[in-house]
């Protein structure tokens, strides 16, 4: 397969400038980052396709380089170390790009792990780890704390995350004294340039192990099981994502453990139907009790509520009920309920109902007018979801 044109996979146009190359960057980044896409390996292809083309396109020299000889002028340049090898692996792309989703990005504290920066010692991170959450609509509506058994990576206890046999097995490595990083000065046409390289003994960590923990094999981490409670707030939709910090896998060796993301689902309700903050409730009245006037309980996310039905009311007719819908989330406001009005007709007759309809039916009353008041759906569609 043959290599796409960088500003292609940008989405920009050739003459485009630096801060329109850094936004279309960041939109790929964050619509292909392998959180959102778990598991989905044409998106990780995508994510590193635009990081690689970003690479390039943000650097001066490269994009000069790249704009008149296209992909060759990086394969010729690819021994420094760049991307032109095997392409980009995901750390790099996260110690490298890590900046670019500052300020207020949903991966804010995925990109901002510590301790990656300038080469230094490397922390380790525990990868992020999602559930699905099931909740009823009276759940929605009033938030709901849940307490969930997760299978997860914990912290072990025999050696309390170290991943050594005792203390003594933890030594400072011998490779990097303890930075975590090796620097190397290599000679290139352009002059002598130091390289700063995570370091291979102790993977950046700058320390090794001696004598592993017997329970964890060195890792500091093992298979458990964590009983998480999670405040649902109230409002909340299906597909919407919660995220809290640290509540993920562990990371090995004391790191910086993942963030747990709960997926929200809804579970429908038997008679209530949600449309964004307001709930639907279709009810049926015969049409003598239309023509009379009644009450009737209905339900609401709160328990039953009394109504009453207006003599001569029409079938399409909407009543509200205010704030007996679903609250915004974190906002005092709730929206109402709608009671949608569907007259029943009979569909069966007696002989006896039959002659008593047929004495009614050539009775003026009986004859429809509608008139000014009597609003067409779309009329009263605008007016309640306006
Ligand atoms: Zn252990
Ligand atoms: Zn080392």
């Amino acid at each position: 397969m043959s290599k796409r044109d960088y500003y292609d996979v940008l989405g920009v146009a050739k003459g485009a400038d630096a801060e329109e190359i850094k936004k279309a960057y960041r939109k790929m980044a964050i619509k292909y980052h392998p959180d959102k896409n778990p598991g989905d390996k044409q998106a990780e292809e995508n994510f590193k396709e635009a990081a690689e083309a970003y690479e390039v396109l943000s650097n001066a020299e490269k994009r000069r380089r790249y704009d008149q000889f296209g992909h060759a002028a990086n394969a010729q340049s690819a021994n420094g170390g760049g991307f032109g090898g095997g392409g980009m692996n995901m750390e790099d792309i996260f110690s490298q790009f890590g900046d670019i989703f500052g300020g207020g990005s949903p991966f804010e504290g995925f990109f901002g792990g510590g301790g990656r920066q300038g080469g230094g010692r490397r922390v380790q991170r525990g990868s992020n780890l999602r559930i699905k959450v099931r909740l009823t609509l009276e759940e929605i509506a009033n938030g709901a704390e849940k307490k969930i058994k997760v299978n997860k990576q914990i912290v072990c206890k025999t050696c309390e995350g170290t991943g050594a046999k005792d203390r003594s097995s933890v030594q400072t490595c011998k490779t990097c004294g303890g930075q975590g990083a090796v620097r190397r000065v290599t000679n290139t046409i352009l002059g002598q340039m130091q390289t700063t390289s995570t370091c291979p003994t102790c993977n950046g960590e700058g320390t090794t192990i001696t004598s592993k923990c017997t329970v964890c094999h060195g890792d500091g981490v093992v298979r458990g099981e964590e009983t998480i409670s999670i405040n649902i707030p109230a409002g909340v939709s299906e597909g919407m994502q919660l995220s809290m910090g640290g509540k993920g896998n562990a990371a090995p060796r004391g790191g910086v453990p993942g963030d747990l993301i709960i997926l929200i689902e809804e579970i429908p309700h038997e008679t209530l139907k949600r449309d964004g903050n307001n709930v639907i409730y279709d009810l049926h009245v015969n049409f003598v009790d239309a023509a009379l006037g009644t009450s009737v309980e209905v339900p609401t996310i709160d328990g039953k509520a009394k109504i009453k039905i207006d003599p001569g009311t029409q079938g399409g007719k909407i009543l509200r009920l205010k704030s007996k819908g679903v609250p915004e989330v974190n906002s005092y406001h709730r929206g109402d309920q709608l009671v949608h009005i569907n007259i029943w007709t009979p569909k069966a007759l007696s002989r006896e109902e039959r002659e008593l309809l047929e004495k009614l039916q050539d009775s003026p009353n009986f004859k429809p007018s509608p008139g000014k008041n009597e609003k067409s759906f779309f009329e009263r569609m605008k007016e309640y979801f306006e």
